[in-house]
This record gives structure tokens, sequence and C-alpha cells, in this order.
């Protein structure tokens, strides 16, 4: 019997490159990032839902965010591409410097990580919730839905302030629209219908917030009102304090 416990790798960064930025509306980038080769086994092999860290070079020293993943697995291991959605938040460390990348940029990422996923067996239906950039591992985790043909409906809510700011949605609209049987979208306009309160999301939702698993991601004030709403348990990641984006 060995002595000593497996010391457990520790995750390294890897260099990236950037082939695309991609304005998705105001102070919206979508960002994507060739893997090279010898990083495909370290980028490839992910969970819908899960984000990468990236590392920049900032006035004030190296500073590294989390930047959730927009794309299905499976699409990642057909193309070798990532992509990543932001939103440049004025006066932002990071941010910012995301979104002055260039198709050629190197980046600094480290491996996908995070616990936002959906189990291999999860079948519908589901809940998923994502408010303003937290619609980006949504979009990963409803593009895997169906490139896996699982069983049940997947319902996605999409928060945002208006349609000029809703990242993914012409391509969550086409998702849906493809696959009408397992896909539904809800789209909430804040702009229009208020920011989401417990009531308002019970009457949008009704049984749905009961049925099965309740994924959401994006500003702490959408977090909590899910959590409190939902009958169950939910899985939850908080990109930032406050409310939308
Ligand atoms: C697990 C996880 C996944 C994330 N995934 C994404 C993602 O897919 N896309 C994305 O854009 N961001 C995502 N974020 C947020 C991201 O990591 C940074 O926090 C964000 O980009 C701000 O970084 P910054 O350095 O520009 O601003 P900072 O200098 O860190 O912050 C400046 C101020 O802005 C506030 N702030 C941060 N984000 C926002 C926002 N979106 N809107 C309004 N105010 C904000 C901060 O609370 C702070 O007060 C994620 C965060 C986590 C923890």
């Amino acid at each position: 019997m060995p002595l000593l416990a497996p010391t457990p790798r520790r995750p390294r960064w890897h260099r990236l490159v950037v082939s695309g930025v991609e304005s998705a509306g105001p102070d919206l980038v979508i960002v994507t990032l060739d893997v090279p080769e010898e990083a495909r086994d370290a980028f490839i092999r992910y969970d819908a839902g899960q984000y990468l860290t990236v590392r920049v070079d900032t006035p004030g020293g190296p500073a590294s965010r989390s930047y959730s993943i927009a794309t299905a697995p499976s699409a990642a291991r057909a193309t070798g591409r990532i992509r990543i959605g932001v939103t440049v938040v004025p006066g932002g460390q990071v941010s910012p410097l995301v979104a002055r990348w260039a198709p050629g940029t190197d980046v600094d990422v480290l491996p996908p990580l995070g616990d936002l996923v959906l189990t291999p067996r999860a079948r519908g239906p589901v809940l998923a919730i994502g408010g303003g950039s937290g619609i980006t591992p949504v979009v990963a985790i409803a593009g895997e839905w169906v490139e896996t043909g699982r069983d049940g409906r997947l319902t996605v809510v999409h928060v945002a302030r208006d349609d000029e700011r809703a990242m993914f949605a012409g391509e969550l609209a086409a998702l849906a629209e493809a696959h009408a049987g397992s896909v539904e979208l809800l789209p909430v306009r804040t702009a229009v219908h208020g920011w989401p309160t417990e009531q308002s999301l019970r009457r949008l939702l009704g049984d749905r917030l009961r049925g099965g698993p309740v994924l959401v991601a994006g500003p702490e004030g959408l977090v909590r009102v899910v959590e409190a709403a939902a009958d169950g348990p939910v899985l939850s990641e908080v990109f930032h304090g406050g409310h939308p984006d």
C-alpha cells in the first residue's frame, strides 16, 4: 500500500488563440478561442455549463476571471473551438481588455471547471435560467441537450434587459424552433416585464419549478429569486452581485 496519497494535479495554464471577436450588442462580445492540438485533451472533454478561467495582464498586474463556455462539448470536439460570451463592465479590470482582443491574440486559460452541469443521465423536464451573460452556460447546455438527444423537455428562460442586450437570443430561438419537442424558450425582457420576482417566476413557470432539476446562472439577484421560487434543489452560479447586466 502506498504511504502517501497521490497529490492531485494542479490545473495548469495553457495558451489558446483568439480566432474571432464578434459584437453581440451594446457592451457584449462573443470570443472564439482555438484550442491547439497539445491542449485538446485538457479542454475538449468538459461538461456543458462549465467555465474557463482567463488570465490577462492589467496595469495592476496579472488578473484572472471566469467566463462560461457557450459551446456544446460535442461541437468543441468537432471544431477544436470554444466560445465565450462576455459582458464588458465599464471600469472593470478585465472585461474591457477582453473586448479589445483581436484574432491572433494569445490568451492564458485554465481548463474547464465548475459544477453547473447536468449528469450524463439527466432527462427532462429540466429548467435552465440565464440572466445577462448568465445565458452563456445555458447555451452550451441547450446545444448539448439536442446533440445528445436527451429525453424530455429542457425549458430555457432567457432574462435580459431588452432584445438588443439578449446575447445568443437568435441562436436559442433557432434551436428551440428546430427542436420544438425538446427545447422550449421563454424570453424575459426586464425593460418590458420588470425584474423577475418569486411571484412572477411562479406565474410564468408553474409546474416547471417542480418537475426536475433547476439550473440558474447570472446576477445574484436573479439566483436568489429562482432559489426562493423553486420547490426543489437548485444548481446555481453567481456571476456578480446585484441585478441585471
Ligand atoms: C463561475 C463564473 C462564471 C462567469 N461567467 C461569465 C460569463 O460567461 N460572461 C461574463 O461576462 N461574465 C462572467 N462571469 C463574471 C466575470 O468573471 C467577471 O466577474 C466580469 O467579467 C467582471 O470582471 P471585470 O474584471 O471586468 O470587473 P471587476 O473589476 O472585477 O468588477 C468591477 C465591478 O463590476 C461588477 N460586475 C461584475 N460583473 C458585472 C456584470 N456582468 N454586470 C454588472 N456589473 C458587474 C463587480 O461586482 C464589481 O463591482 C462569471 C463569473 C463566475 C464566478
